[in-house]
């Protein structure tokens, strides 16, 4: 099988969690592997490299498995990483964006101050499923001024709108499911 194919095989498909009929893609298989991990963020990084790569100053990673990829890859490609966190975690002050979830709704929060003035960012996460999270840190970089270069994704659920959500930006998945 090709490398692809193999770390899709690392990533645990869980029927009903958390609830009917979700379908739950879990990563931490392939966290827990090496080279897995290793694969995942070079291919992030040659996203961003080379005359046709995206050119970023700083990796914005949403909470939480955010950080885990974007982390790495920020230090791989030697530039900073500032995290998208749920409400109520940094200390003030912090910039806000509020977004609806299927049930419910959420709010994300950077803190003011933090990206520098113009700085090309590229936002990273695990999934992208219907594209609201996404949207909001996308909303969220740029009101603190940053400009969002692209948006990159391990895994992208097809047929739920995320590409859709995100129309007019940059979207980078390194695999795909139905
Ligand atoms: P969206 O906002 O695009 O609907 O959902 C994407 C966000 O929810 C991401 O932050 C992602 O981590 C999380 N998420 C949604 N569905 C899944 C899933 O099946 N697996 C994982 N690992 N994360 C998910």
């Amino acid at each position: 099988p090709d490398r692809a194919t193999e770390i899709r095989a690392l990533i645990r498909d869980v029927p009903g969690y958390p609830h009917d009929p979700i379908v739950f893609r879990d990563i931490t298989p392939l966290l827990a592997d090496g080279a897995a991990l290793r694969d995942v963020v070079e291919a992030f990084a040659r996203l961003c490299e080379g005359d046709d790569g995206h050119a970023i100053d700083i990796v914005a990673g949403m909470e939480a498995r955010g950080f885990l990829l974007g982390a790495p890859l920020a230090t791989r490609l030697g530039v900073g990483f500032v995290p998208l966190r749920k409400a109520g975690k940094l200390p003030p002050p912090v910039e806000r964006v509020d977004y609806d979830l299927e049930y419910g709704s959420a709010a994300i929060e950077l803190r003011t101050g933090t990206l520098p003035q113009g700085a090309r960012v590229l936002l990273v996460d695990d999934v992208l499923a219907t594209g609201g999270t996404a949207a909001a840190a996308a909303e969220l970089v740029e009101r603190c001024d940053g400009k969002v270069v692209a948006t990159a994704f391990l895994l992208e659920l097809d047929g739920l709108g995320g590409r859709e959500r995100l129309s007019g930006r940059v979207v980078e998945t390194l695999l795909r499911v139905d």
